[in-house]
Order: structure tokens, then C-alpha cells, then sequence
């Protein structure tokens, strides 16, 4: 599966409907200080399903939704969609029919989030399963934090091994291993 296109809508500083396509080989995103390149990754994360509030630099997740400026009001929703180029079909069975897949995540407050893939709506954990095993989602080694590359050096060796497990794409493994055995 392939990132094609992320599209945001009152997500953190992308108040206004930002549709970025993301073409084939490496993506560099630059811009000064502040200007909403970390919000970026953040969007990518999180429209992939994490749950960390402090993964989203917050204290709450509903800290995503756009705050308000000077000359602008806060929102009351924060929208983010994921395309994913699927003509490969790497899906996982039951949405690998379609070439295109789409998944959105939109958070309302007081409300909190709602997902929906392929236009029907689904749990967080669908969307966090259909990534658990490719080696992307939202706690994939592949997207690297700003100040992650220090921690990794700092890590103690288990945390280091989890990041080099997950890396190799066996962390879906555990994820269902540990389903199971809660059923
Ligand atoms: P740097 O180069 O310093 O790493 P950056 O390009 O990564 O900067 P970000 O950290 O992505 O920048 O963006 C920070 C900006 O996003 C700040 O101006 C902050 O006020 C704004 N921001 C974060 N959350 C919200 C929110 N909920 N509503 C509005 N603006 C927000
Ligand atoms: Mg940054």
C-alpha cells in the first residue's frame, strides 16, 4: 500500500482544507520554524489511528482540532483522510478489493473520534489493524519524531530491540497474539 494523498481540515494549524499529494519516492516537506511540519507527521499518525494524546504533542486529544487565532474562531471538528494507492493488493483480506482506499478520522468535541474506510464507518481498531501488519501505522519505526533519533541512542536495550522487532514487521504478530488471548 502506498500513501497517495493526505487531505486535513481543522487539524491543529491546517484550518483551512489542505490536500497534499504525495507522489512516488521521498517527500521532503521544509518550511520555517513552526509552520506546521511536525503537524504534518502528526496528521499521518493520527488519521492511522493513534491514541496518545502526548504522541499529538497535547494533553487531551481533542487539543488536534484547530484552536483559534487572532482573526480566526477555534473549530469545533478536525478532519484528516489518508489515500492509499492499493493496486497492489496489499491490503489485508476484507478491503482489498478496490485500488483506492480511503480512510478518514474526524474528531468533533465533546464527542471524540469517528473513522470510516471505504465510506462505511468502522472502529479504531479496524484502521489500526489494517496497518498493523504492514509495517506503516501510527507507531511505525518508519516515521521518526522530532528528538526520537536521541531517545533511540538513550534507549535501554528492550525498548531498542521493540523498535528493531517492529521494524521488521512482526509487531502485528503480538498485536494479534495479544487480541487472542483477551478473547
Ligand atoms: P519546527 O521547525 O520548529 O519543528 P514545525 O514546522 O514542525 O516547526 P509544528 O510544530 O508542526 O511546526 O507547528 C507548530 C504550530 O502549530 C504552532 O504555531 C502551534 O501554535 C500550531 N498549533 C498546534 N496545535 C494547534 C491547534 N490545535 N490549533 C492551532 N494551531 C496549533
Ligand atoms: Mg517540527
Amino acid at each position: 500500500m502506498k500513501f497517495t494523498r493526505l487531505r486535513l481540515n481543522g487539524f491543529k494549524s491546517f484550518v483551512d482544507p489542505t490536500d497534499l499529494v504525495i507522489a512516488d519516492g521521498l517527500t521532503g516537506v521544509v518550511g520555517p520554524n513552526g509552520c506546521g511540519k511536525s503537524n504534518l507527521l502528526e496528521a499521518l499518525r493520527w488519521v492511522m489511528g493513534e491514541n496518545r494524546p502526548t504522541a499529538m504533542r497535547g494533553g487531551g486529544m481533542e487539543d488536534v482540532i484547530f484552536a483559534g487565532a487572532s482573526s480566526r474562531p477555534a473549530r469545533n471538528h478536525a478532519e484528516v483522510s489518508l489515500v492509499l494507492d492499493n493496486t497492489e493488493r496489499t491490503a489485508p483480506a476484507g478491503f482489498n478489493d478496490a485500488d483506492i482506499l480511503e480512510i478518514t478520522r474526524r474528531i468533533t468535541r465533546d464527542v471524540g473520534s469517528a473513522y470510516k474506510l471505504a465510506g462505511k464507518d468502522v472502529r479504531a481498531r479496524d484502521v489500526q489493524m489494517l496497518f498493523a501488519d504492514a509495517s506503516t501505522g501510527a507507531h511505525s519505526p518508519a516515521l521518526v519524531r522530532q528528538g526520537q533519533i536521541s531517545e533511540l541512542i538513550n534507549a535501554r536495550p528492550k525498548a531498542r530491540r521493540k523498535v528493531l522487532e517492529d521494524a521488521a514487521g512482526i509487531g502485528g504478530l503480538y498485536q494479534r497474539r495479544h487480541e487472542a488471548e483477551l478473547k
